[in-house]
């Protein structure tokens, strides 16, 4: 229908972008297309509404000269043809009337600039001017121009290729890991929410410590969580060391993420030692001690929301009870748990008490599977007896 409200029209269309990259990887069923049209997408869109059996509305954003349809669970996103230049001081570019090849040239990544033909005549040719397909193949995630410029461009880009890398576990080639490190310091200019939106696509991948650990190697985890950057390293007094609890972190959300889709559980894994760095202390007779980090962290998480200016609703609250209890399971292993000790935690986590197991599950796993196991089994007996 597309292709034949195109001809209609007298233009030519081309499906873009992320559709051709994950039909070509098979990658599950689609709920974005977009479309590049060569003239104007909000006609082609109207042409196309008009066409389909329902004559679905369309929404049209004048400002972007975009327009968007639903049709069945999947919206059509509809551009004409843009070439793009930038101003060093915002990520929104000055947009002009182009071709294709202008087109290809904004997007992203080369695996992101596939376009397939829509036109009755070529209809599925596939126009790779950047051998995206080869990196498909590679698994590589690789700029069509210089990355330098890309990134600097539109900081957002250095989030999307961690993002990409994560999702569909691929290799960012060394260029742009060299450019991201270099304009790391850009990520100042992106909004907030837009860093969140990749941050949550990290953490819903199904291995999320490849994400966190591309941050960190750029650089642009001191930027975005640096709380996270804190807990990195081991400290040595009197022969005594301490665990990396930044590495020991993404070991806890590797974990919980083979347990849960649940991304606030997953935020609250990620954050569950975030207290540690600034309640360091060493001990002369005990040692190593983090004494009090559980209520630290949960004040650390109320501020790094506050500051991503992500919602302080319920689900900061759930996060903030996950970290400030997140230890207490674990103390109650090592004590072999008392009824008293099972009751309490019973009725202070309420509701969560299942969420809490599942992150004191992939918290002590890291350390000793076996421990875990006795505990568990402690806890439910006795839980068995309270509930
Ligand atoms: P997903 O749906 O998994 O997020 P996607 O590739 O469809 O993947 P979108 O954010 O929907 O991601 O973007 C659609 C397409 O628009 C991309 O494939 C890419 O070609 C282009 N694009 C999106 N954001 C940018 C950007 N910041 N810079 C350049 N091109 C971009």
């Amino acid at each position: 229908i597309i292709s034949q409200s195109a001809k209609e029209l007298q233009l030519d269309a081309y499906v873009i972008g992320g559709f051709v990259r994950d039909f070509i990887l098979q990658r599950g069923s689609a709920k974005d297309i977009d479309i590049v049209a060569i003239g104007s997408g909000i006609e082609l869109a109207k042409q196309v509404a008009k066409n389909l059996p329902n004559n679905p509305k369309v929404q049209v954003f004048k400002t972007y000269g975009t327009a968007m349809l639903r049709f069945e669970d999947i919206e059509i996103e509809f551009v004409g043809a843009r070439k793009e230049s930038y101003h060093k001081d915002s990520r929104n570019p000055i947009v002009e009337n182009g071709t294709l090849e202008d087109d290809q040239n904004r997007r992203d990544f080369t695996i992101n600039a596939l376009a397939l033909d829509l036109s009755e005549e070529k209809f599925g040719d596939l126009l790779d001017p950047f051998n995206g397909i080869q990196d498909l193949k590679n698994a590589i995630i690789r700029t069509p121009l210089n990355p330098d410029i890309t990134y600097s461009d539109d900081p957002l880009r250095m989030m999307r290729a961690i993002r990409f890398a994560t999702q569909l576990h691929f290799e960012i080639e060394e260029a742009s890991l060299k450019a991201i490190s270099k304009n790391n310091h850009r990520i100042e200019i992106i909004t907030k929410e837009r860093i969140v939106v990749e941050l949550n696509k990290i953490l819903e991948s199904n291995k999320p410590s490849i994400g966190f650990l591309l941050l960190e190697k750029t650089g642009l985890l001191d930027y975005i969580l640096p709380e996270l950057t804190a807990l990195k390293g081991i400290d040595e007094v009197e022969g005594q060391r301490h665990k990396d609890n930044f590495y020991h972190t993404l070991e806890v959300v590797d974990n919980i993420s083979k347990k849960t889709d649940n991304l606030w559980l997953r935020w609250a894994a990620l954050l569950h030692d975030i207290g540690k760095a600034p309640t360091k202390k060493f001990h002369k007779k005990i040692g190593w001690t983090f004494h009090g980090h559980e209520f630290k962290g949960s004040k650390m998480v109320y501020q790094l929301f506050k500051r991503l200016k992500m919602p302080l609703n319920d689900k900061m609250k759930f996060v903030q009870k996950l970290v400030l209890m997140s230890s207490r399971p674990i103390a109650i292993a090592d004590d072999i748990a008392t009824d008293s000790a099972v009751r309490r935690l019973v009725f202070d986590a309420g509701d969560h008490i299942e969420d809490l197991m599942t992150l004191c599950e992939a918290d002590i796993t890291t350390k000793n599977p076996v421990r875990f196991k006795k505990y568990h089994n402690n806890f439910k007996n006795v839980r068995k007896k309270i509930v």
